[in-house]
């Protein structure tokens, strides 16, 4: 039987259910989300940091790029889908940071929001992150960040090595000191993903869980719906793609035009509940490392182009668990739970891809947020909101709409709705 919506959201990771709660927020919008549950899903994968200066200026996974290119210390496996060159990691653009750092200031009030009007926790925690400086390399690479970003000196704090073993008394004597992001927090992946969705559910989105789109609908250039496996056949006014690291299916069905997002694969693991040992979360040259507010720890996390591969192997986990163990000695005790693997919906420039495409109506990108989609997940359904009731958007979405890649149409013409 077919169904008529205003809005459907293709994916159900972190992204597609921001956009759902707010575009559910508006009582006079029928809205439906559909997610097909993949493995390599990135939102149950994620570390659930929000290092909006952190991932902004290369660090996170990114380091991690650093340290094989300047040491060569990584084997090849941890190469990266994006390309991997002098410049990799780099600060990323202005545009980004303003992204972000928004991003980033929204989360106190959804917090409070999800938490009162919804009775969802998604245990935001007030952490700040620290960069590790192990010796000199590590020093330059420090130096030359807060170089790149003299308009966040309030936001940046260098501790030396006393101040440092002060604030966490775990880490490791190695450690000569740190450069700590004041405004970087953290929450739980899952629970923020499930905190949007119940939100969204409560304000009366419909959701199909287990249900593929297997297909789009047109009539002309406009996208009139999409077709499932498990459901049959839903009629929308506009199509959001927030299928993540398949997003680029969803575009060549919806436009034609591949949109060049990949599966970046990413390796974590997760440690048995531990006492309190951490104050905040911690970036090093090798991985990084947060205690969760339940007392687990998680290892984060490698970089890989894998394809959709999401096999855990030992080489890789066994270097996060040595990075981990450097860092914070009493590591090398404690029980790991669980290890698995990520897609992260990867992008040639690593800025995501939002908004519209030049020729197509009634079809918004939600899609490409690489290794910073829980980070960026609030502003992303903020916007995509604005961008479905035709309204002014609080920031510049130029740089991330899709048409700033050269892609050829993958087939000239779109099929037409049958009547
Ligand atoms: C190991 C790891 C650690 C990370 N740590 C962090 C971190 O600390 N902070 C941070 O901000 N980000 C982090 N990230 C990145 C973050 O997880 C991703 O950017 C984010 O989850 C992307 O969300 P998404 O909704 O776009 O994709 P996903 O969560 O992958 O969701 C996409 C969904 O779309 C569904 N789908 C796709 N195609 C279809 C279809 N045709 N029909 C129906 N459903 C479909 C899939 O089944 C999937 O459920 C990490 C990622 C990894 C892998």
């Amino acid at each position: 039987m077919s169904k008529f919506y205003d809005v459907i959201i293709a994916g159900g990771g972190v992204i597609g259910a921001s956009c759902a709660y707010q575009l559910s927020k508006r009582k006079d919008l029928k809205v439906a989300l559909i997610d097909a549950k993949r493995p390599g899903n990135a939102t149950r994968a994620s570390a659930g940091g929000l290092w909006a200066i952190g991932e902004s200026v290369g660090l996170g996974c990114g380091v991690i790029f650093f340290r094989m290119m300047s040491a060569n210390r990584k084997r090849e496996t941890q190469g990266a889908a994006v390309a991997v060159d002098a410049s990799t990691p780099h600060i990323l653009p202005e545009s980004f940071f303003d992204f972000a750092l928004q991003s980033n200031a929204l989360y106190p009030a959804l917090h409070r929001e999800l938490k009162d009007n919804h009775g969802m926790d998604f245990k935001f925690e007030k952490t700040g992150l620290k960069f590790v400086i192990y010796d000199d390399e590590d020093r330059l690479y420090a130096e030359h960040i807060v170089g790149c970003i003299p308009h966040l000196a309030d936001q940046v704090r260098w501790l030396d090595q006393a101040a440092l073993r002060e604030t966490e008394p775990s880490v490791s004597h190695e450690a000569r000191g740190a450069l700590e992001f004041l405004c970087d927090h953290q929450v739980s992946p899952f629970r923020l993903a499930d905190a949007y969705m119940e939100g969204a559910r409560q304000n009366g989105v419909d959701i199909f869980v287990n249900t593929n789109v297997t297909g789009v609908l047109h009539h002309g250039t406009r996208v009139t719906g999409v077709q499932t496996t498990e459901e049959g056949v839903f009629h929308c006014k506009t199509l959001i793609n927030a299928g993540g690291a398949w997003a680029a299916d969803l575009s060549e069905w919806a436009t034609g035009i591949r949109i060049p997002v990949k599966p970046v694969k990413g390796q974590i693991l997760l440690t048995e509940r531990m006492p309190k040992i951490l104050n905040g979360c911690l970036t090093t040259s090798d991985c990084y490392v947060a205690q969760k507010d339940n007392g687990e720890i998680l290892i984060g996390s490698t970089t890989e182009d894998k394809g959709f591969d999401v096999t855990t192997t030992y080489p890789e986990i066994a270097g996060l668990v040595q990075g981990a163990v450097r860092c914070l000695p009493e590591l090398k005790d404690v029980n790991l739970k669980r290890t698995w693997a990520g897609l992260r919906p990867g992008s040639p420039d690593e800025l995501p891809i939002l908004g519209p495409m030049r020729g197509v109506e009634g079809y918004l990108n939600a899609c490409g947020h690489f290794r910073t989609g829980i980070l960026t997940s609030a502003i992303t359904g903020v916007l995509l909101d604005k961008l479905v009731n035709d309204e002014p958007l609080p920031l510049d979405i130029t740089p991330f709409l899709a048409d700033r890649f050269e892609t050829a149409p993958v087939k000239q013409e779109l099929e037409l709705e049958m009547a």
